[in-house]
């Protein structure tokens, strides 16, 4: 099938044709179905698989269903004359990336970025340790991105002073989740994980923290295996 038969948004399917991408890989046609179906998956294959690509392809996808969804309410509510807009009416984060490394937080908020055309990249931000913080706040704030990718400490650092509202965010990603899932993030990843999607439901909360299907709490897993496919 091509990306656009599984469901990709048609927008990202041409940005991703420009960088010469053309046809899913196996992991990517046994992934996006599941993700798009708002199912919680681990996603676990050799590295240069692309596995990036199969879980970004349809978190964003997602993520922009719900921002055209938002932006028809607002032209709704601005031609009735309504004054005060709903909170689910406003631009919320739609995807929150978390990675190990700075290093790899990076790659991924570029491959993010890179299924935007140029004007739509501000859409994707990154917040992540080892730069200013004040800047990523303000960013956060002036952006209103869908996409947020981010390293553990900086993520939960900027939702403790009020700079990232995930309360909202249906999309939860681990990449290098065995990594992150480990004890030496256990505290920031606690944090993130109970404030993430929070207003979704006491039921779905626990389903993903058991790693169960939750409608609308979407947790995608991607580690890689090695040898394991
Ligand atoms: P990853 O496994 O996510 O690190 O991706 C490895 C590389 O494969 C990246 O350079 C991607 O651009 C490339 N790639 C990902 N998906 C595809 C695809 N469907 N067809 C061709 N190249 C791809």
């Amino acid at each position: 099938p091509t990306f656009e038969e599984l469901g990709i948004d048609k927008l990202l399917v041409s940005c991703l044709a420009e960088s010469g991408i053309e046809l899913p890989s196996p992991i990517q046609e046994a992934a996006i179905p599941q993700l798009l179906a708002g199912h919680n998956a681990a996603v676990q294959s050799y590295t240069g698989s692309g596995k990036t690509l199969a879980y970004l392809l349809p978190a964003m996808t997602l993520a922009l269903r719900r921002a055209e969804a938002t932006y028809r309410r607002q032209q709704a509510a601005a031609s009735s004359g309504a004054s005060s807009l709903a909170e689910q009416d406003q631009y919320s984060v739609q995807v929150l990336v978390v990675a190990p490394s700075q290093e790899l937080a990076m790659q991924i908020c570029r491959v993010a970025a890179g299924l935007l055309p140029p004007e739509g990249r501000s859409a994707v931000q990154q917040a992540i340790g080892g730069a200013n913080m004040r800047r990523q706040a303000e960013a956060l704030a002036e952006k209103q991105p869908l996409v947020v990718v981010g390293t553990p400490g900086r993520l939960a650092d900027l939702m403790r002073m009020g700079a990232l509202r995930l309360h909202r965010c249906p999309v939860l990603i681990m990449d290098e989740a065995d990594q992150l899932l480990g004890d030496v993030y256990a505290a920031d990843m606690a944090h993130i994980s109970e404030h993430c999607g929070k207003k979704l439901g006491q039921q779905q909360q626990q389903q993903q923290q058991q790693g169960g299907k939750g409608k609308g709490s979407r947790a995608a897993a991607a580690g890689d295996a090695g040898d394991a496919a």
